[in-house]
């Protein structure tokens, strides 16, 4: 059995050296230093779901977007990285929320 795998979710979550994060289809990577590793898990999983909803078109609606905010995000940004609609909408599906920067479990 690969550890990598998420047997009840059917997705696969690797932990990359690389910060930040990416979600295909059923794979998902994180970076293995986050602070907040098992929200941004969580999160890259709500990406996933999305996926699941919109099959092909994930990469219209959401994957495509939300590389260019990635891209054109930085510190200096004023809006949370999570203000997009694709960030916002992952963390809902995925059960967190951002507080100060970072995500934490939505009660
Ligand atoms: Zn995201």
């Amino acid at each position: 059995m690969d550890k990598n795998y998420d047997k009840d979710r059917n997705y696969y979550i690797f932990l990359t050296k690389n910060s930040g994060g990416v979600s295909l289809g059923k794979f998902t990577f994180s970076y293995y230093k986050a602070i907040d590793l098992d929200c941004s898990i969580a999160h890259e999983y709500g990406h996933t779901k999305q996926s699941r909803y919109l099959g092909p078109l994930y990469l219209l609606v959401v994957g495509l977007p939300s590389l260019i905010w990635a891209l054109l995000h930085t510190s200096k940004t004023k809006r949370s990285y999570y203000d997009f609609y694709t960030e916002s909408w992952a963390n809902k599906l995925g059960g967190v929320k951002e507080e100060n920067g970072i995500l934490i479990w939505d009660k």
